[in-house]
């Protein structure tokens, strides 16, 4: 299948999961997860109607972003961040969805004050509590995010996370829940420069259960482009 009627798929699928958690199609943010897709492909998917192009790699990013692969869309960044390679992404991305520390935060804050601007963020959170070291755990939430409430230049938006591959549909449903409970519970809290916006969770094998669990930003691969090639 072309990426055009890959997308049309998607869109489908999400458009019926949204309806069946009572929300509209057009609430679901569908994000492109481009990586180790040429420029020529981001293109493509672009052309087909995704709403935002996510790039995991800092160097991918930046030789599709000279080829003009992302012109149309938005620009989010949603792989691992080392605090290093934040200058190459501020003034390009319009969201980093991946903060998963303060030095990281610091960092965006100081390179986003210096080009006049707030830099939209979500703050990862490590749900499955999974030997993977990115993300917050969800207990360290709540004073992750009032530390970053004093950063000038920061705007969180939400939460998003990579829950851990399950074989049982059960399980994976339960951390999509516990991520729906996390982000309703810190929405009721008020702090200066977050907002509860966006709960991005949800990847080709599983985006249909994590718009059911509240989730309005998705991010998918393969469901578009096909299996990735690694060599
Ligand atoms: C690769 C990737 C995705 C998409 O994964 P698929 O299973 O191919 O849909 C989503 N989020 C992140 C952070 C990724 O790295």
């Amino acid at each position: 299948m072309s990426i055009k009627e890959n997308v049309a798929e998607v869109r489908a699928k999400i458009a019926r999961a949204a309806k069946e958690s009572g929300r509209n199609a057009e609430d679901i943010i569908l994000v492109a997860a481009t990586k180790m897709n040429d420029a020529e492909r981001v293109k493509e998917a672009v052309k087909a109607g995704i709403d935002v192009a996510g790039e995991n790699r800092v160097q991918e990013l930046l030789e599709k972003y000279e080829q003009g692969a992302y012109e149309g869309v938005p620009l989010h960044f949603i792989g691992t961040l080392q605090t290093n390679k934040v200058k190459y992404l501020i003034g390009k991305v319009a969201m980093i969805e991946s903060v998963g520390s303060i030095k990281c935060l610091a960092e965006i804050s100081r390179l986003a004050k210096k080009h006049d601007i707030v830099q939209d963020v979500l703050i990862e959170v490590n749900i499955g509590d999974e030997e993977s070291k990115s993300g917050i755990p969800a207990e360290e939430l709540e004073g992750f995010l009032e530390e970053a409430a004093g950063f000038e230049n920061i705007r969180v938006r939400g939460l998003m996370t990579i829950p851990p591959i399950f074989g049982e549909k059960e399980e994976q449903s339960q951390i999509f829940c516990k991520m729906r409970q996390l982000f309703v519970d810190m929405s009721a809290k008020k702090y200066d420069n977050i907002s509860m916006d966006f709960l991005s969770m949800g990847m080709s094998g599983d985006y249909e259960e994590a718009i059911r669990c509240g989730a309005n930003i998705v991010r998918v691969g393969t469901g578009i482009f096909g299996a990735r090639h690694y060599h």
